[in-house]
Formats: C-alpha cells, sequence, structure tokens
C-alpha cells in the first residue's frame, strides 16, 4: 500500500520551527521562489511577462523594464496589501496547509 503524500518526507519541508528560526529575509526570499519557480526566484513581471526588471530595494518591490509598471512578490495574489511580516504571512500557510483534519480560516 502506497504511503499518504502528507506523511512522505517530501511534505514535512515547510516546517513551522524552520519559518521563524530563519527570520524575514529567508521568507521574503522562499516566497520569490514559491511566486516564481521556474525562474528560481527572479521576478517576471505580472503584466506582461517581461523578465527584464529593475529592483526597487528599498521598499521590496520591483520595475517593470517594457511597462514601467511597479509590482511586489505579492501582487495580483491574495496577500496583496497584506499587513502582515513575511514570516507571518508563511507561518499562516504552514500551519494551514498541515493540517490534515482542516483548519478554519479565522
Ligand atoms: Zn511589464
Amino acid at each position: 500500500m502506497a504511503q499518504h503524500f502528507l506523511l512522505s518526507a517530501a511534505a514535512r519541508t515547510l516546517s513551522l520551527r524552520a519559518i521563524y528560526s530563519e527570520g524575514e529575509e529567508v521568507a521574503y526570499r522562499r516566497f520569490c521562489r514559491l511566486r516564481w519557480p521556474d525562474t528560481e526566484g527572479a521576478p517576471v513581471c505580472p503584466l506582461c511577462g517581461c523578465m527584464d526588471i529593475y529592483e526597487v530595494t528599498t521598499r521590496r518591490r520591483f520595475k517593470c523594464a517594457a511597462c514601467y509598471r511597479q509590482f511586489s512578490v505579492t501582487s495580483g495574489t491574495i496577500f496583496a496589501s497584506r499587513k502582515l511580516t513575511f514570516v507571518d504571512l508563511l507561518g499562516a500557510i504552514c500551519l494551514f496547509v498541515n493540517a490534515s483534519k482542516g483548519l478554519s480560516a479565522v
């Protein structure tokens, strides 16, 4: 009988302890890798798909060289206009996806 995916080692790669011990910068980079997995976390313009991007380092935003639109790693996602830190967002995702019996979104 095959093992359920949630019991496998691959499903346990995102631990709550690791998320909170690594800090905000690592959580931000992890968010980038999750958002743009094809480019290993390098930003891609969500509007035109251009990969020629300027980075606004002071505000964690990016600017597209083709359409000049500014965007962030959370633009166009449910995390846009968030007030939580990336560590807290990632921690909430970890708790939510690892609750095998389900978890209230509230
Ligand atoms: Zn663009």
